[in-house]
């Protein structure tokens, strides 16, 4: 117990970064928003307080939290593509061995999370899509199916009609994807070890086709680990993947010596929107410290420092919840 009470434990979670104005939720729908980051909080930190518990086991509670919860684009709720449906993609990785799963354009995996994780442990890749990914589903007793409508939520549908009824009025000016994705979920987190591990869980874009993926489930555009410094992103995924964001966040702590937060900062809020992309990241290095940077108007959030200390928000400014 005295061991573990003073090795730097943390965790940092993200709901999604993107347009979320002030006044546009209600206190109803906030409360309820901060309650399942709370949740996937416990979730994490009960896996990091638990005999033997890693910060794999960690995230990949976190984020399992965060798929069942259906506020956010993950899992339960998650957006829908063209076609009425919905493909999921994940991925995970631990910092000190570098193993790393992920899947994308799952259909019927209720926690895809767990997926990448079993590529990751039961399998010799790194990356299984579509049907091929299912197919390995198959061989896994521990992971459950669901029929792809399970994943559908009202919000979602809306979300769907507007997107499409746009895109029909403004076809030639909308090529502006912004706003489509929003909710994408992940978590960081740092053992009693010292060890570090990341992951992100994604619906993806409101009305996508032709297969589009975005950097939810590529490693070291939307999540990273190494021994130092973990990320998972958020936020318009073409901009994360040409950037490499979540790679280039820790590459910054790696090889420049910046500390988590100036390079979390500099990436999110300087080079993607210099090329016109816009989101946010949540970052930890093996010290625990914690970064949550976004260039948005909000980012869903929690996080659990080394003293304890712990907190939920949602705006840039002056809602922070916690101690
Ligand atoms: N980054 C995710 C994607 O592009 C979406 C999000 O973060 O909300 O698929």
């Amino acid at each position: 117990m005295t061991a573990r009470k003073s090795s730097p434990i943390a965790l940092v979670i993200h709901g999604g970064a993107g347009v979320i104005e002030r006044g546009q939720l209600s206190i109803a729908d906030e409360r309820e928003i901060l309650a399942d980051l709370n949740k996937a909080l416990e979730a994490g930190h009960a896996a990091l307080l638990s005999q033997g518990g890693s910060a794999l086991d960690a995230v990949e509670a976190a984020v399992i939290a965060l798929e069942e919860s259906p506020r956010f684009n993950a899992g339960k709720g998650s957006v829908f593509d063209a076609s009425g449906e919905h493909e999921l993609d994940a991925s995970i990785m631990e910092g000190h061995s570098r193993r790393a799963g992920a899947v994308a354009g799952v259909r019927t995996v209720r926690n895809p999370v767990r997926l990448a994780r079993a590529v990751m442990e039961d399998s010799p890749h790194v990356f299984l899509i579509g049907a091929g990914a299912e197919q390995f589903a198959d061989t896994q007793p521990d992971i459950e199916r669901v029929a792809n409508h399970w994943f559908d939520t009202d919000v979602r549908r809306e979300q769907l009609k507007l997107t499409q009824a746009l895109e029909q009025e403004q076809w030639q000016t909308s090529q502006d994807l912004r706003g489509r994705y929003f909710g994408t979920v992940g978590a960081v987190a740092l053992d009693a070890h010292g060890r570090i591990a990341a992951a992100t869980s994604t619906g993806g874009m409101t009305n996508k086709r032709w297969g589009r993926v975005g950097d939810s489930p590529i490693i070291g555009a939307g999540t990273w680990a190494d021994d130092r410094c973990g990320v998972s992103g958020t936020g318009w995924g073409e901009f994360f993947i040409r950037n490499a964001v979540a790679h280039d966040i820790c590459a910054r702590v790696a090889y420049r010596g910046d500390s988590i937060t100036a390079a979390a900062e500099d990436v999110i809020r300087n080079v993607v929107p210099s090329h016109g992309g816009d989101g946010g990241a949540v970052a930890l290095d093996s010290d625990g410290n914690i970064a949550m940077a976004f260039n948005t108007l909000g980012m869903y959030r929690g996080w659990i420092r080394p003293d304890g200390s712990r907190g939920t928000a949602i705006y840039r400014d002056g809602d922070l919840h916690g101690s």
